[in-house]
């Protein structure tokens, strides 16, 4: 489930989110990183997932956390609570590219490659004042859910922004 088969290809770390690290794995994806996450995975598959894939597992559950580590997994515990703090702690330890351009993302709801669409493709799929507000469009190559850059992404660039002036 959400696994591309592209995986690799672009040389950049693949990680694996647990059930309660969804908003995470959407801005992973958005940052181009290839990411596992399912709301109903089981311990036992996301465990399994990681060992055959090589994936690095983010978790917050230390029960997970150990099991992960009794397999020599590459595995990260969170224990910060909030969101930004989590992503912080994540973008320092692994030393991820902040380079956020919607050309390079997956698909923040399958994990799919995304493309730049010209508006005439996806005239009918957004709605019209989308339409009138934005120059460009990005579609999913796998789900065909359209993006522009809107509230999600300006929403992490801030973020992504506050967290580069700490370093
Ligand atoms: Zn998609």
């Amino acid at each position: 489930m959400g696994v591309n088969p592209e995986s690799n290809s672009s040389g950049k770390k693949n990680f694996a989110c647990d059930a309660m690290l969804g908003r995470l794995a959407r801005w992973l994806r958005l940052l181009g990183y290839d990411t596992f996450y399912s709301s109903k995975v089981k311990d036992d598959e996301l465990l399994d997932i990681c060992l055959r894939k090589n994936f690095i597992l983010l978790t917050r559950d230390l029960e997970v956390f150990k099991r992960a580590v009794s397999y020599s997994l590459n595995v990260k515990l969170l224990r910060e609570n909030s969101f930004t703090e989590q992503f912080a702690e994540i973008v320092g330890d692994f030393g991820l590219d902040l380079k956020i351009t919607p050309d390079g993302s997956r698909c923040p709801a399958c994990n799919g490659l995304i493309r730049g669409v010209k508006k005439e493709e996806i005239r009918n799929k957004v709605p019209v004042n989308t339409l009138n507000s934005y120059d460009s469009f990005w579609i999913c190559s796998n789900c065909n859910q359209v993006y522009w850059m809107g509230r999600m992404w300006r929403s992490m660039i801030q973020i992504v922004e506050k967290i580069k002036n700490r370093r």
